[in-house]
């Protein structure tokens, strides 16, 4: 079957989405084109609104907007609330799925992936940032909350390796953690049990 180039390039674009293949991407570009006016129109605008205005913040790893800057309790300026932990994640996905169970009052910081044996300058500049907030901030624990990975155990021990000089209680999700479980995919259950068991590095 030939596709018009347009849809054709639509469908690669929105193939690479993730979860999905080229037959979903297919019934949501005609569910687009079925409805330009009520999905298609803003669905552009909200995500050019995002190319143009959202980007990691690149002293705590966290979303921020270009116009309000990286501000809320969660994040590092104008702190409107104070906390005395950190929790250190792999990325955005896995502070959304800590939030959305409650059981962590503090502050993140995302590291943007996991540290592979050769350390990116990206990485070093945003643990070094992690070092930095822990002093300036008065923390008093910091919460290591990486994959139970090979790569995110490495970067555990990074991280504790990194903060030993500092006066600073540095403790690990529990052992519940399935062996390979990315905390992403964990169920709120075991994410729960494995904050509230967690163990000091
Ligand atoms: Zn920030």
């Amino acid at each position: 079957m030939m596709e018009l180039k347009e849809i054709e390039l639509l469908i690669k674009a929105i193939s690479k989405f993730p979860g999905l293949g080229p037959k979903s991407a297919k019934r949501i570009i005609l569910k687009l084109i079925n409805n330009k006016d009520e999905i298609m129109k803003p669905t552009i605008n909200a995500m050019a609104n995002v190319y143009k205005n959202i980007s990691r913040c690149n002293y705590c790893g966290a979303l921020k907007s270009f116009k309000d800057g990286c501000s809320g309790y969660k994040n590092c300026e104008n702190l409107q609330k104070k906390f005395t932990k950190i929790c250190v994640v792999e990325n955005v996905a896995d502070q959304w799925c800590i939030e959305s169970t409650n059981i962590f009052k503090g502050y993140f910081h995302i590291l943007g992936g996991t540290i592979s044996g050769s350390i990116e300058k990206e990485q070093r500049l945003i643990i070094a940032s992690l070092v930095e907030r822990v002093k300036k901030q008065n923390i008093e624990e910091v919460i290591v909350a990486t994959s139970a990975t090979v790569e995110g155990q490495t970067t555990a021990f990074f991280i504790e390796e990194t903060l030993k000089n500092i006066n600073v209680k540095i403790s690990k999700l529990a052992q519940g953690l399935p062996v390979g479980g990315e905390i992403e995919s964990l169920d709120d259950g075991t994410l729960f049990s494995a904050f509230k068991n967690r163990t000091k590095l």
